[in-house]
């Protein structure tokens, strides 16, 4: 269900090559560690695919009974885990990946999935709807609830989108002023 975006990298970095080589046991360290760095050091290039995680009940950001800040306000408590239908875009993408990279010339290949330091596209928690009891905001960002108040930014999205956000928030936000402008009148009627 859905899919994904594939982004193609540049080779790494002298220091990203290195740490990469690292992990995967492809360099050494001691004896051999130079010739191991040269035979990779402009010679890694890559792919990141970015999947498009569909909303579940069972995933989500609450307030956390025990712990708090120095001001005693409660910390976010995320409850996430990953569905099939994720991990089943995720193998997908790897396959595809490796026949690209392969096909370009590749000699070996490594894949992780998902990736470890991640989670950059903050997305979901106040989704768009036209129903109160499954969403935070109507088709033009107002919340069901309070009629005064609008949400503006990446929590309103229905799902993480295949893709990264920006261009889409940007868009977002310029349509919900416009729907603002259109209703001056009753705005929180
Ligand atoms: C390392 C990294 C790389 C990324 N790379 C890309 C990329 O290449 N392309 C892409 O499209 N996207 C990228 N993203 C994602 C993109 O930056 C975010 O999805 C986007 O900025 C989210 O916009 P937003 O308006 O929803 O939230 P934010 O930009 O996070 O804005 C939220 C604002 O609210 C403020 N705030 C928080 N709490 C309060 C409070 N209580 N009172 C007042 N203000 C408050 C914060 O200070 C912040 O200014 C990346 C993100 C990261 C972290």
């Amino acid at each position: 269900m859905r899919g994904y975006l594939l982004e193609s990298h540049r080779g790494a970095a002298t220091v990203e090559t290195v740490m990469t080589g690292l992990e995967w046991e492809e360099i050494p360290w001691g004896p051999g560690h130079h010739a191991a760095a040269r035979k990779l050091h402009k010679r890694i290039t890559g792919f990141v695919a970015v999947c498009e995680d569909m909303p579940e009940l069972h995933n989500t950001v609450t307030l956390d009974p025990d712990l708090k800040d120095s001001n005693g306000i409660p910390a976010p408590k995320i409850s996430y885990t990953l569905s099939e239908n994720s991990i089943k875009m995720m193998d997908h993408s790897i396959v595809r990946i490796t026949e690209i990279l392969e096909a370009a010339g590749a000699t070996q290949t490594h894949a992780v999935a998902p990736i470890e330091y991640g989670g950059w596209h903050w997305l979901g928690t106040a989704r768009m709807g036209t129903d109160p009891t499954t969403s935070v905001v109507n088709e033009w960002g107002r919340a069901h609830d309070v009629k005064n108040l609008f949400i503006v930014d990446g929590s309103i999205f229905v799902t993480s989108s295949g893709l990264n956000p920006t261009s889409t928030l940007q868009a977002m936000a310029l349509y919900i002023a416009d729907q603002m402008k259109q209703r001056l009148e009753t705005l929180f009627d």
